[in-house]
């Protein structure tokens, strides 16, 4: 079956897309709105106000990729899609971090899970962080609108043996379970999801709104990075780009962006960083603190054949332990699986030379479950922080006590799990802790296991927070609606307006607020542009 391309036909058919590294000399751009970003906050800004009628200009530091690039190799997908080629870490190297770097953000390299905000988290924001209008009922219209447009809908197929192993065990214990909802139209279930659909049909910005916009009139710029925002007298009133190569070094040429409103879509990470770099007003000093689900990985061994590379990612998920204790109580997790993929797997397990070639010789039989932390509620895990260095940025995220006691609650969760749905080892990937061949064996070691920093796996692909929302200068950067408190003209639509961890998979919640905020935005820029 042949499969269409939406990006070649796009730009064989006049869209407005530079890719930036070709340029030998610097240029000047103007629009209505400049969004800085395509991933999941850029791509739904980028098509509202287009189909507003505003003349937008998105500039992208990743590549321009399509479907004939997406070769199911995570040798090619993690250098070619990831922010530092997947291998970005926390300061002192205790969390690994995934995030995209490329045309559609990490929506062109994630897992599909679509989940809506959960009610305690948006409960927890307006009660404590002066967020206004985002209650489950004032929001479900947006929900309904994305999940539409994204063809969002429960995955009605049977779960990989991966997932399906989740659900056993969650039925076995009487455990919460939920069938996952998806992004997809016309699935081949091939669970290559994280190195980019190689059939386009992962309804990520990337083959969904991006296109829309670019159809619409919306111009792309690709291998841009913006360094710097130049504001005065509480204006933005340009942006600075640096043009990159193939390999994403600067090429010491410079682009230069002016607009009438500037929308930062650039992630939680890097969206603080660029409004840090650029010294714009933050008088309380609250830009940077960044939450990230950090999440632990339990491996279990199985007689039969698992495949956890083969078919959706992420299909069942258990909230039987995220609000257990209330969203300011005892740190919850979220319990889910990870794709087994050969360089994830030996990136993100544990030993070297004999032992970890004897875990890798079990990779088929091999079923990962992981407990995502919800971070940011309260001070046993109170989130990271971004800091510029000379190079760029880097992000201290100190793990707590706290922490530690819920690592050691989930894997024993995740243990018990994977052992009722029939594993006949489970190694919790910690260093320290013997292969566990029973649950009443893993029980007494895990209670006694010495979790710590960099003897514990702690992995991330949830980056949140940074820029938060909220009513209240005092812990809050920019409103309600993204609307910078301090800069008239500047907006910020990505999951760093998070105030704190979600609970739940970002994506769809950034969908929704973004769909809210832009086109609260468009009403209020149409008329000026006329
Ligand atoms: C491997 C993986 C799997 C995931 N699976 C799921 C899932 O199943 N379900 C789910 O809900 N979420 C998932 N996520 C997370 C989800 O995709 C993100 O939370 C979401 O895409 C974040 O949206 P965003 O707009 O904040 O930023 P991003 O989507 O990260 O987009 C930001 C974009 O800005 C660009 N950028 C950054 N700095 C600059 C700059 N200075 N100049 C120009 N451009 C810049 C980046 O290159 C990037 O393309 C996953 C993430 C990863 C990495």
């Amino acid at each position: 079956m042949s499969i269409s391309d939406p990006i070649e036909n796009g730009l064989k058919g006049g869209w407005l897309h530079i890719d930036a590294s070709t340029l030998q000399v610097s240029r000047h751009f103007e629009a209505d709105v400049v969004i800085v970003g395509t991933g999941a906050g850029g791509g739904v800004a980028a098509d509202i106000l287009t189909q507003a009628g505003l003349k937008v200009i998105m500039i992208e530091a990743g590549a321009l990729k399509s479907s004939k690039d997406f070769d199911m190799e995570e040798r090619t997908a993690y250098p070619n899609l990831y922010q530092q080629a997947a291998s970005m870490k926390t300061a002192d190297k205790g969390i690994s971090i995934f995030q995209g770097r490329t045309v559609g953000g990490a929506t062109t390299i994630n897992w599909t899970t679509s989940i809506r905000t959960p009610e305690p988290t948006l409960d927890f924001w307006a009660k404590e962080k002066s967020v206004v209008g985002l209650d489950t009922q004032s929001l479900a219209p947006w929900f309904d609108t994305m999940e539409q447009q994204l063809n969002i809908s429960t995955w009605l197929y049977e779960p990989n043996r991966n997932n399906g192993a989740l659900l056993e065990g969650c039925n076995k214990l009487g455990w919460q379970s939920t069938v996952i909802k998806r992004n997809v139209k016309g699935c081949w279930n091939t669970g290559y999801c994280g190195m980019g659909c190689p059939v386009n049909a992962k309804q990520s910005m990337l083959v969904t709104t991006i296109p829309s916009a670019l159809d619409a009139g919306a111009q792309l710029i690709s291998r841009a990075k913006v360094m710097q925002i130049e504001h005065s007298e509480g204006k933005v009133t340009g942006l600075k780009a640096q043009v990159v190569n193939t390999n994403f070094e600067p090429r010491g040429t410079t682009l230069t962006f002016s607009a009438k409103h500037y929308i930062l879509s650039a992630g939680a990470i890097h969206t603080p960083a660029l409004l840090m770099r650029s010294n714009t007003p933050d008088p309380f000093e609250l830009l940077g603190r960044t939450f990230l689900h950090p999440s632990l990985l339990s491996g279990g061994i199985y007689d039969e054949q698992i495949k956890g590379h083969s078919g959706a990612p992420q299909s069942i998920y258990s909230d039987e332990f995220v609000w257990r204790d209330g969203a300011s109580g005892d740190l919850g997790y979220k319990l889910e699986v990870a794709p087994v993929h050969p360089v994830l797997v030996a990136s993100k397990t544990l030993g070297y030379g004999q032992s970890h070639a004897e875990l890798m010789k079990n990779f088929n039989r091999m079923q990962v479950v992981i407990a995502l932390i919800r971070d940011g509620f309260n001070e046993q895990c109170p989130g990271g922080q971004v800091r510029l260095t000379d190079s760029g940025f880097a992000l201290d995220y100190p793990l707590t006590d706290g922490f530690w006691q819920g690592a050691k609650r989930a894997f024993l969760s995740m243990a018990e799990l994977q052992f009722a749905a029939g594993a006949k080892q489970v190694r919790p990937m910690t260093e320290g802790l013997p292969q566990l061949n029973s649950w009443a064996e893993a029980k007494a070691e895990i209670e006694t296991a010495d979790l710590g920093l960099l003897r514990t796996v702690v992995a991330s692909a949830h980056v949140m927070g940074g820029c938060p929302m909220g009513e209240d200068r005092l812990i809050s950067m920019v409103n309600s609606e993204g609307s910078s408190h301090y800069l008239e003209n500047l907006s910020v639509m990505d999951g760093s307006v998070f105030p704190t961890s979600l609970g739940a998979n970002p994506q769809l919640s950034i969908y929704a607020l973004v769909a809210r905020n832009a086109s609260l935005l468009a009403q209020r820029l149409k008329p000026v542009v006329g």
